[in-house]
């Protein structure tokens, strides 16, 4: 994939798209949020929806929108009346404190919010986002999702530097009483991550309302059951079909399907 830097902002853009195709930034929250990626070819600067737009909505955002910045969240270019987003701080931060990390993803995601508040621990609920590789694995084997006990916006260097050293090594980190923030090696696995965390908080939130705050959950036995699986591509009937397709079988579907819903729009 060609990396230059209108590839990156048109990269952004999408995500930033995609976020509201999710259902991640709609209604009252539709300019609420923002996806970011490291610059392959200059790693001390990231591309970021910014703020001051005559329309302000993740849903709408183009290329020509995104704003670049440094490490501590200095704009360095962006559309005539642009801004960073506001809370550019937790970008640049996450980024500082993680050089693996190459995409950063805040929103305010409903059911997160919803379940941090309460003080519940989510607990894994569903299938999606827990297996083997995926971005909840760890989580569902017994690590919790670090929570950040604060409601106020990250504004500061101090306050978006508490956020990188309480995400730590994790994926995700909750914002208590105001959202989530999930990172990647890439936009598809820091959007899809957060995706995923709404679904499972969301799941949580039905259980709760269904059986009380000890309900049950998928047993840490039965995700034991998910590791060390025999590959598909090795079992014998799908070794042949598999092997003429000269590929792994993806799994992705979702992210692809809203990144080309998202892409028609721009063309
Ligand atoms: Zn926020």
């Amino acid at each position: 994939m060609s990396t230059t830097l209108d590839d990156v902002k048109y990269q952004v853009a999408i995500a930033n798209r995609v976020l509201a195709e999710l259902g991640l930034a709609t209604g009252v929250l539709a300019s609420l949020g923002h996806a970011s990626m490291r610059v392959p070819s200059a790693p001390e600067t990231f591309v970021v929806k910014g703020r001051g737009y005559r329309i302000d909505a993740l849903a709408v955002m183009r290329p020509e929108d995104m704003v670049v910045c440094d490490l501590e969240g200095n704009k360095l270019d962006g559309p005539p009346g642009s801004t960073q987003c506001f809370e550019i701080k937790m970008h640049s931060c996450l980024y500082k404190a993680r050089p693996d990390v190459q995409a950063v993803v805040h929103v305010h995601p409903r059911f997160t919010v919803l379940m941090s508040v309460l003080g519940a621990g989510l607990v894994p609920m569903c299938q999606e986002g827990i297996q083997p590789g995926q971005g909840l694995h760890r989580w569902a084997c017994g690590e919790p999702f670090p929570v950040y006990p604060h409601a106020r916006t990250v504004q500061t260097e101090e306050e978006g530097m508490e956020v990188a050293r309480t995400l730590g090594d994790h994926v995700a980190v909750l914002l208590q009483g105001h959202g989530a923030t999930t990172v990647g090696s890439s936009l598809e696995e820091a959007v899809m991550n957060m995706a995923l965390l709404e679904e499972q908080a969301r799941m949580n939130w039905y259980a709760w309302c269904a059986a009380g705050p000890d309900h049950p959950r998928i047993a840490p036995e039965q995700v034991v059951e998910m590791t060390g699986r025999t590959p598909l591509a090795e079992l014998p009937h799908f070794r042949e079909v598999l092997a003429r397709r000269g590929e792994q079988p993806r799994v992705a579907g979702a992210w692809q399907y809203y990144v080309d819903r998202a892409a028609r729009e721009l063309r």
